[in-house]
């Protein structure tokens, strides 16, 4: 049956070398900290051209590790989008400050610049200090850092990108990794570069900042374990989802190539009726998602309901923006509301969208659709 994310397909070109990178571990031992932790972080620095990669446990604490580093707590407001996975806002509280919600851009689902503005004045009112933007790159595409660098150095704030989604992609002349003061990332099995659990890094340029998030992933520890600098908490990648994922990075350039080829052919296929994904001139997408919106005259429901009966897998990413979530909804937001978000989550849905989708199983998908129009 036709895979949303197809891992199995995955892991058959490169099982053996899965097989061998376990026994390794299985045979050295050194499961906490082991040499292909070391491997890959040098790894992912190579790839993304980031001075310096810190794995940790999940993408999660990728990001709390990212506000603690940065010194963010009690009467800072740290902006994020609305229409985003719930861990991009859900560390921001954990840290003593408040999320305050932003708008997306209804073209590429990233945060609104002008709403960013309008955000900013509205915690500033609220007296609160704007300390930092997590910006996400939702789908795999990247979001607009230039205009939030520039609005981060206006406002004195820190940027963050979470880059969970789009690791891999390129905006301009850069990787994602090396965007903002520090960049995170999941490992999570479905991300575009995912190990066999839990994983996460963490990306900067900085010193100072690379360093301190060394110590706090591992008990705020100073020169040696049992001396403590600062409160950290226990967030390292296990050695042997590392070895997993310097397998998976040695294809992963491959595989975003191959998600771009396949992504081109449902834009190809499904332009002239749906409302693709937009791509900005000189970025590219992991595709973690392929999404559309359902054309203003067609349900989603039945659209949906189409592809089940066809048994093609599809998905809602996301259905409910956070402000409207219980545990979000008492959060400042930009004043002028959050309509974009709203519209998104009532009319999105991906397609499946893996490096290993075959021309046959995408024709079957995008003929159900064109079917379900008429
Ligand atoms: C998956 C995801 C995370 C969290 O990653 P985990 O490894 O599951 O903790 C954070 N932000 C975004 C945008 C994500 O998609």
């Amino acid at each position: 049956m036709m895979q949303f994310i197809d891992l199995a397909a995955q892991q058959a070109q490169i099982r053996g070398k899965i097989d061998a990178r376990i026994t390794a571990v299985l045979d050295h031992g050194a499961y906490i900290m082991g040499p292909e932790v070391t491997e890959l972080e040098q790894a992912l620095s190579e790839f993304c051209g980031a001075k310096h990669a810190l794995t940790c446990a999940n993408g999660t604490d990728a990001l709390q590790l990212a506000l603690m580093a940065l010194e963010v707590g009690k009467g800072d407001a740290v902006f994020c989008p609305a229409f985003t996975f719930a861990a991009t806002a859900e560390v921001i509280p954990s840290t003593g400050a408040t999320p305050v919600f932003v708008d997306i851009d209804p073209a590429t689902f990233n945060i609104c610049a002008d709403s960013l503005k309008r955000a900013i004045a509205h915690a500033q009112e609220q007296n609160l200090t704007p300390a930092a933007v997590i910006a996400v790159d939702l789908f795999g595409l990247p979001a607009d850092y230039d205009a939030l660098s520039e609005i981060c150095a206006a406002s004195k704030m820190r940027l963050i990108a979470d880059s969970a989604q789009g690791f891999g992609g390129t905006y301009k002349t850069h990787r994602t990794g090396t965007l903002g003061d520090i960049a995170t990332t999941s490992f999570f099995p479905a991300k575009p570069l995912g190990c066999y659990g839990d994983g996460g890094a963490v990306f900067t340029q900085n010193e100072d900042l690379a360093d301190k998030i060394a110590s706090l992933r591992v008990h705020g520890k100073g020169r040696h374990k049992y001396d403590c600098q600062r409160i950290g908490m226990n967030s390292r990648l296990d050695t042997l989802q590392a070895a997993i994922l310097c397998e998976k990075l040695a294809i992963f350039p491959e595989e975003i190539r191959s998600r771009n080829e396949i992504a081109a052919r449902y834009t190809a296929a499904l332009g002239n009726l749906f409302c693709v994904p937009y791509v900005p001139e000189g970025l590219v997408s992991t595709w973690a998602q392929y999404t559309l919106r359902a054309p203003e005259d067609t349900p989603r429901e039945k659209l949906i309901a189409a592809l089940e009966s066809a048994q093609i897998p599809v998905g809602i990413y996301y259905p409910k923006p956070l402000h409207q979530q219980t545990a979000y909804a008492s959060f400042p937001k930009d004043p002028r509301g959050l309509r974009e978000c709203e519209i998104a989550a009532a009319t999105v849905f991906s397609l499946p969208m893996h490096p290993y989708l075959t021309d046959h199983d995408q024709d079957q998908a995008i003929e159900v659709l064109r079917d379900a129009l008429t």
